[in-house]
């Protein structure tokens, strides 16, 4: 079993008690201890001062008596105190004269008396010690303990010993009542606070309580409830840090949810060329050469552009889930430029479009080579494509500090404003009803500047549409460079 309890609750009510019940219990002890040792020095003081009343009775007494034990036989009978036994031993310790207690009423004085046997265990006691000294002793006696104290007394050059006993029963019932008030007055502050302590840990908890039930039935399909604000500034920050939380995770759910459906709304047209190209192409019994090359190649240009939609969607999947892993090797941006447009150069010539490389200047970096140029070739085929046959791809490198820009520009034309903002989305195309029924390889499902900024944004760089308006659309790469170490 655990003696830990598991509930915040409990723990918190418990160190409450807890933290409570210290300074109570040691507050109780020590107010006991102060009362214990003021009563028996009260005690002390009052036979003392009994005893000396006593003496000067007993002197003045002597004066008008015949002997001394006559006059300390009128000395006792005379002076009585409430509660107090006196009594005069020789020097041999015999007992001379004792008186009985006094007091306001017979019961109270029979009361206190010690019984005879107590009186001889008491002057027992006394002999016991050395009687030529003043002594204080404590006497547990059958019904109560007795305080006594002794001094020595000189009548007449003769030795005494004068003691008064006084019972300590009053003083034991007043403890014994302090003991009983704590022993019920602690216990039971301490239920009360207990009990307080659990309500208001239970109350300050409520709004947790109201967190976990709501968060428990938050899933993907409610992703847009909230956990409740509120129950203090700590809890209202908790339940603001969870919202923001749960605010990134629907955003990415859906996220997701829209890159899967039109990953596969993409996907739909090319597969359903190939079906139906193939239905066609077999529904019949007997076709040419020339027939069946015809459909190979559409079911060869629709598998190229579903490979490609494919490879986009591997790759930025792979960016998005941190396992694209990019070298960072030393390489030079220029050369990268210089093989891009090397590359793209006879499909543009096939368009009636030239490349024009203008300056280049020396850019080292370190980075992916493939994707760097991948990025580039992105941006090389959008302007390509949306060129005007006998237009020109202008290509530009500069150099501003410690980043390089490279400028690719056409002659298209260009990007409605409304859409300019939208370009880099994924699967975001100016005219999506025409470029989705297109099934040639180089036309996109409108990932190609989606990658492109990814790859820029990998390098610590940007990709930006610079100008837009017909006849002239300019993209702009910048990605920071350095001497390479
Ligand atoms: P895709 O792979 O379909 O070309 P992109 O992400 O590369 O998709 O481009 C998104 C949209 O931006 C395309 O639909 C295209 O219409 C438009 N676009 C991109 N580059 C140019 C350009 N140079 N001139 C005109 N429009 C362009």
């Amino acid at each position: 079993m655990r003696a830990w309890p598991s509930t915040l609750r409990a723990r918190l009510t418990l160190w409450y008690t807890v933290l409570l019940a210290v300074p109570l219990i040691a507050f109780a002890a020590a107010s006991y201890v102060v009362v214990e040792r003021t009563l028996e020095r009260r005690t002390d003081v009052f036979i003392d001062d009994a005893l000396t009343a006593f003496s000067r009775e007993l002197f003045a007494e002597r004066r008008a008596a015949m002997s001394v034990v006559q006059a300390m036989q009128t000395a006792v009978t005379e002076v009585k105190f409430r509660d107090l036994n006196i009594a005069i031993l020789d020097a041999d310790g015999r007992l001379l004269v004792m008186n009985a207690t006094g007091g306001t009423s017979e019961e109270l004085s029979t009361s206190r008396r010690p019984s005879a046997t107590v009186e001889q265990q008491l002057l027992a006691e006394v002999r016991q010690r050395n009687l030529a000294e003043a002594q204080a002793l404590t006497v547990q006696g059958t019904t109560a303990a007795y305080r006594i104290l002794s001094r020595p007394l000189s009548v007449q050059r003769q030795q005494f010993t004068l003691t008064g006993a006084y019972s300590l029963a009053d003083i034991e019932d007043v403890l014994s009542q302090l003991r009983d008030l704590f022993l019920v007055a602690i216990p039971g502050l301490l239920l009360v606070s207990a009990l307080g302590g659990s309500a208001l840990a239970k109350r300050s908890l409520a709004p947790v309580a109201a967190m976990s039930a709501q968060a428990a039935v938050i899933s993907a399909s409610n992703m847009h409830e909230r956990l409740p604000v509120g129950g203090g500034d700590e809890l209202v920050g908790l339940a603001r840090v969870v919202n923001g939380l749960l605010d990134r995770l629907e955003e990415s759910f859906d996220q997701q949810r829209r890159f899967v459906t039109d990953a596969s709304h993409e996907l739909r047209t090319p597969t359903a060329v190939v079906r139906t190209e193939a239905d066609v192409t077999l529904s019949r019994g007997h076709r040419s050469e020339a027939e069946y090359r015809e459909s190979v190649t559409v079911i060869q240009d629709a598998a190229r552009r579903l490979t490609r939609i494919v490879d986009d969607l591997f790759l930025l999947s792979r960016a998005d889930s941190g396992h694209l892993v990019m070298r960072r090797e030393p390489l030079y941006l220029e050369e990268l430029v210089q093989e891009g447009t090397r590359s793209v150069r006879s499909v543009a010539s096939e368009r009636g479009v030239e490349i024009v490389l203008h300056e280049v200047v020396e850019a080292p970096l370190a980075g992916d080579a493939d994707l760097l140029g991948r990025l580039l070739l992105n941006l090389l085929d959008n302007a390509i494509k949306h060129s005007p046959r006998g237009g020109t791809v202008d290509v530009a490198m500069q150099l501003h500090g410690t980043r390089c820009e490279v400028r690719v520009s056409d002659m298209g034309p260009g990007i409605p404003p409304e859409s300019a903002a939208r370009i880099f989305e994924r699967f975001y195309r100016v005219d999506s009803a025409r470029s989705r029924t297109e099934t040639s390889a180089t036309s996109g499902a409108g990932l190609g500047l989606a990658i492109a900024r990814r790859i820029a944004e990998m390098h610590q760089g940007t990709v930006e549409l610079a100008l837009s308006r017909p006849g002239r659309t300019e993209f702009v790469v910048t990605v920071p460079v350095g001497a390479l170490g």
